[in-house]
């Protein structure tokens, strides 16, 4: 019979774990221990040739367990699985989303060097960008959802510093307004900025839609991350972090983090493991969920705008990189209020079964304040370039009965009281 091809939601119960290893467990155990027993000193040396680049692997040759900053079963078999949603060379598994974010930029950026990402981008991750890089000479320039390929090389001939781009970094869709970002047009600024000496990495945070709904490294990206703590983990029980890319970006990556020691613990891959058995269903129900809430809330009279994919309308060219880069709509809305942070926060604190509380892509509906939350660190003048308004709220859809997600908004709504009419 012909090899059958399986599909990575029928891998995530087995693929990469031998039960006959775990006394015939049908679930790898919590590998807990620090460090790993070697059959004999030649063994021990031979583990550590390759854990240190001394000597290439040969053929069919896995590298050994040695000790769990290292490597770990729990780690390796999770990093095997999630290669497979976005079809990836290797895979590096972190403690937290901006582990994975900051182990990237530091090892792919050096003193001198320019970052160009896009804005806005999670709040840590900004943090970082004009916290943290600048005192090790970094510097960074932002684009914004609207400039378009010529735009944004100009911009970088108006810095002086285009000789320096070294990586370009996007979040797409943007959190939280859902703009979504063109990674083929990164891709082609980096490849004219390449030279012989110096590849213009692009780096793709793919936290709001991966890794089901959107593969950006067969969009044109070098490198995707991902907050683990938000869809993949999907429980809002658990912080990590992972990046994916080609066997070479991968080796750089898991060698800064064994240095860093910033790699995730057995505990929390382990219960990764567990979350990747139903992230496709929960992934595509959340969804569900979200197109019905998205269609209401657009309906509503009390709500000005929501921006959410599915609500793009068909022949702009916004629904057409849409359509290009992803296949879902994705289980993220947010709407803006008719009025300010009065009438959100109204709605806000009468919502009942929705949890007032930062964090997405969780079981649970979760709902926050953008503008006083997530991105109070941003400039009012920048939020509001970024459409960052106080009357702006995000929902986060979870996995509740739809009927009772719509009753709930549905009477948080009624709760706003708009005294000024704003047409
Ligand atoms: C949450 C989040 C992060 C940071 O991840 P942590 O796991 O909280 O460290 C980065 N990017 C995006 C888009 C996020 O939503």
């Amino acid at each position: 019979m012909a090899k059958h091809n399986y599909s990575p939601e029928s891998l995530m119960m087995s693929y990469g774990y031998n039960p006959e290893l775990s006394e015939g467990a049908v679930k790898p155990p919590i590998f807990q221990t620090s460090t790993f027993v070697f059959k004999t000193a030649e063994e021990g040396k031979a583990f550590f040739e390759v854990a240190y680049g001394l000597r290439e692997k040969d053929q069919n040759e896995e590298l050994g367990l040695i000790y769990s900053r290292i490597n770990n079963p729990n780690l390796e078999i999770l990093e095997n699985r999630l290669c497979l949603w976005d079809k990836a060379d290797d895979c590096a598994v972190f403690e937290s989303g901006m582990s994975a974010i900051s182990t990237v930029l530091l090892e792919f950026l050096k003193p001198g060097d320019v970052l160009l990402y896009s804005s806005p981008v999670y709040g840590g991750t900004d943090h970082f960008i004009h916290h943290f890089l600048p005192k090790i000479g970094i510097d960074a320039i932002g684009f914004s959802p609207d400039q378009n390929e010529k735009e944004i090389i100009q911009m970088l001939i108006h810095s002086g510093k285009l000789d320096k781009l070294a990586m370009i970094y996007v979040e797409t869709p943007a959190n939280p307004t859902n703009a979504i970002i063109d990674i083929s047009i990164c891709q082609k600024i980096a490849e004219q900025f390449s030279t012989n000496e110096k590849k213009v990495h692009v780096a793709v945070d793919n936290t709001y839609m991966g890794p089901l709904w959107s593969h950006p490294l067969q969009l044109g990206a070098d490198i995707v991350i991902y907050s683990a703590t938000k869809y993949i983990g999907g429980h809002s029980d658990l912080i990590a972090g992972a990046v994916l890319g080609n066997q070479e970006i991968m080796t750089r990556v898991k060698t800064l983090r064994t240095f860093l020691g910033n790699m995730a613990s057995p505990h929390t891959c382990w219960l990764l493991l567990r979350s990747l058995e139903t992230l496709k269903v929960r992934m595509e129900q959340q969804m569900e969920n979200a197109k019905t809430v998205a269609e209401y809330l657009n309906n509503h009279p009390k709500v000005e705008k929501v921006f959410y994919l599915g609500l793009l309308k068909p022949g702009t060219k916004e629904y057409l990189l849409y359509t290009k880069q992803y296949s879902s709509p994705g289980a993220m809305i947010s709407f803006k209020l008719k009025g300010s942070e009065k009438e959100a926060f109204q709605f806000l604190n009468h919502l009942k079964l929705f949890k007032l509380a930062v964090s997405l892509g969780s079981t649970e509906g979760l709902a926050q304040h953008p503008a006083s939350m997530t991105h109070c660190g941003i400039t009012p003048e920048n939020r509001e370039k970024m459409g960052i308004t106080n009357s702006l709220v995000r929902l986060s859809i979870g996995l509740e009965n739809i009927n009772d997600i719509l009753w709930d908004v549905q009477q948080g709504l009624e709760k706003v009281i708009q005294l000024e009419k704003i047409c």
